[in-house]
């Protein structure tokens, strides 16, 4: 049976799903895929969705719904984030599974493709019901998961907290502490130390290549962020540490604007205070759609999905895009791009400083020997650095967009191992 067409019938620009089978689709015929592992990297491999009764602080159940999806294993056990949303959907999360199958390939560590989501507000949960919605979402995939198998992270709302109790009830179903079941988690209960800072920091390091590549001063640069969480947030500090000007950054309530640059660390300061950049006395408050078409060097797009669109693309006046979310660009969008001559680094490659260092926390739990931060971030530098060079050396070679070039060394890498594996069929 061959894989079901890339477009649904009104070719949905917003599907992420099918946004990801538009470049694979691209790839496919660059690379010159064979059609039968076309069709295996088309699909994924595996699917749960489980529904999740969580008994409410009044008393009452409550049943959510959370899925987890296993794209591809053919390089190492599934690896991928968890995220908690109320607009999580299973094409979103086979998209992000995808997406991670493609990342840890171009990265190069061991691993395969997989993401989760529970359908849920976060902000709306007591911390008591949010730990036993976890309990209960981790107890539910326990056939799927494990170091071996499936190792999750943490993804948009949810952090250190979330994987501790992630791992303590994998763990107490197991009936031994298994620290190698899922990265993210604090240091001191297994955690890598620079992990908090990783995926911002991998931005901030591909900024700097992207610049050398481009030509342009590694200081002074007006950037702009849109998002500022993990990713966002601390790209924007290393990056203004660097000497750029962070001229604007948002969050989903807000989005500042200052042209002398924002003072980066009084904002964090504000968030990790009121958890929201609403109230924070500095910058001019913009619209948030205006951020992304700002007239500057850099646009990181840091928080979520389908932000950059055939509806707005037209407008950018960035030189560069740092993709720190997943999925920000539409296919439509990278297209319009393109023939602006905009250089666009993509997730699976700017983004990629997380699932590195994932990867370090993986191995040191099950060495049961930490390194030191200077380690953690000189090994992901050199990874990183390594991969930018192979994605956009791919990418002049072949006449290609550098995300067609980083779909290239992921694709071929996955098939490599599925060929030499040979196909169980
Ligand atoms: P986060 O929850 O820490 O932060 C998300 C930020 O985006 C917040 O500031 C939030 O307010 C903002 N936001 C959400 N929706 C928005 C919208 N519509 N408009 C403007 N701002 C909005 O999440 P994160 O971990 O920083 O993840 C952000 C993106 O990076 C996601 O696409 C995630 O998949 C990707 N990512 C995260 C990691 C990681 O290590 N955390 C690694 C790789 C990729």
């Amino acid at each position: 049976m061959s894989a079901p067409a890339a477009h649904n019938e009104n070719g949905d620009e917003f599907n992420p799903y099918l946004q990801m089978r538009e470049r694979l689709d691209k790839t496919a015929e660059i690379i010159g895929l064979d059609p039968g592992i076309y069709r295996i990297l088309s699909t994924p491999a595996q699917e749960l969705t489980v529904t999740i009764p969580v008994r409410m602080d009044d008393d009452s159940l409550r049943v959510f719904t959370g899925y987890r999806v296993q794209h591809n294993v053919a390089r190492g056990p599934a690896k991928g984030g968890i995220r908690y949303a109320p607009n999580v959907d299973l094409d979103e999360v086979r998209a992000l599974a995808a997406w991670m199958t493609w990342k840890c390939a171009v990265v190069d560590v061991p691993f395969g493709g997989g993401k989760g989501g529970v359908i849920c507000d976060p902000k709306r949960l007591s911390t008591g019901e949010l730990e036993r919605l976890t309990r209960r979402y981790t107890s539910s995939l326990l056939d799927l998961i494990g170091p071996e198998r499936d190792v999750p992270a943490p993804d948009m709302n949810t952090d250190e907290q979330v994987m501790a109790w992630f791992m303590d009830t994998f763990s107490m179903h197991r009936r031994a502490t298994q620290t190698a079941a899922v990265t993210g988690k604090p240091v001191g209960l297994g955690g890598s130390r620079g992990r908090r800072e990783a995926t911002g920091l991998g931005v901030a390091l591909i900024v700097k290549e992207s610049l050398e590549h481009c030509q342009m001063p590694q200081t002074g640069c007006r950037i702009a962020v849109q998002g500022s969480g993990n990713v966002g947030g601390i790209a924007a500090k290393f990056l203004s540490e660097m000497g750029h000007k962070i001229i604007a950054l948002s969050d989903v309530d807000i989005a500042l604007y200052d042209e002398k640059g924002l003072d980066i660390q009084k904002i964090l300061d504000h968030l990790a205070q009121h958890h929201s950049l609403k109230g924070f006395k500095g910058g001019e408050v913009i619209a948030q759609e205006d951020l992304l078409t700002l007239d500057c060097e850099v646009l990181i797009p840091a928080a979520t999905e389908n932000q950059i669109t055939s509806m707005n693309a037209p407008d950018i006046r960035a030189s560069i895009i740092v993709e720190g979310a997943n999925g920000p660009t539409t296919a439509a969008a990278d297209q319009i791009l393109e023939e602006k001559g905009i250089f666009i680094v993509p997730d699976i490659l700017a983004n990629a400083g997380g699932v590195t260092v994932s990867y370090f926390e993986w191995v040191q739990d099950r060495i049961g020997y930490f390194w030191t931060k200077e380690d953690v971030f000189e090994r992901m530098e050199k990874i990183l650095v390594t991969a930018f060079k192979e994605v956009v050396g791919t990418a002049k070679a072949k006449n290609i967009s550098p995300r067609l070039g980083a779909y290239c060394v992921g694709v071929e890498r996955v098939a490599y191992c599925l060929n030499i594996r040979g196909v169980y069929a």
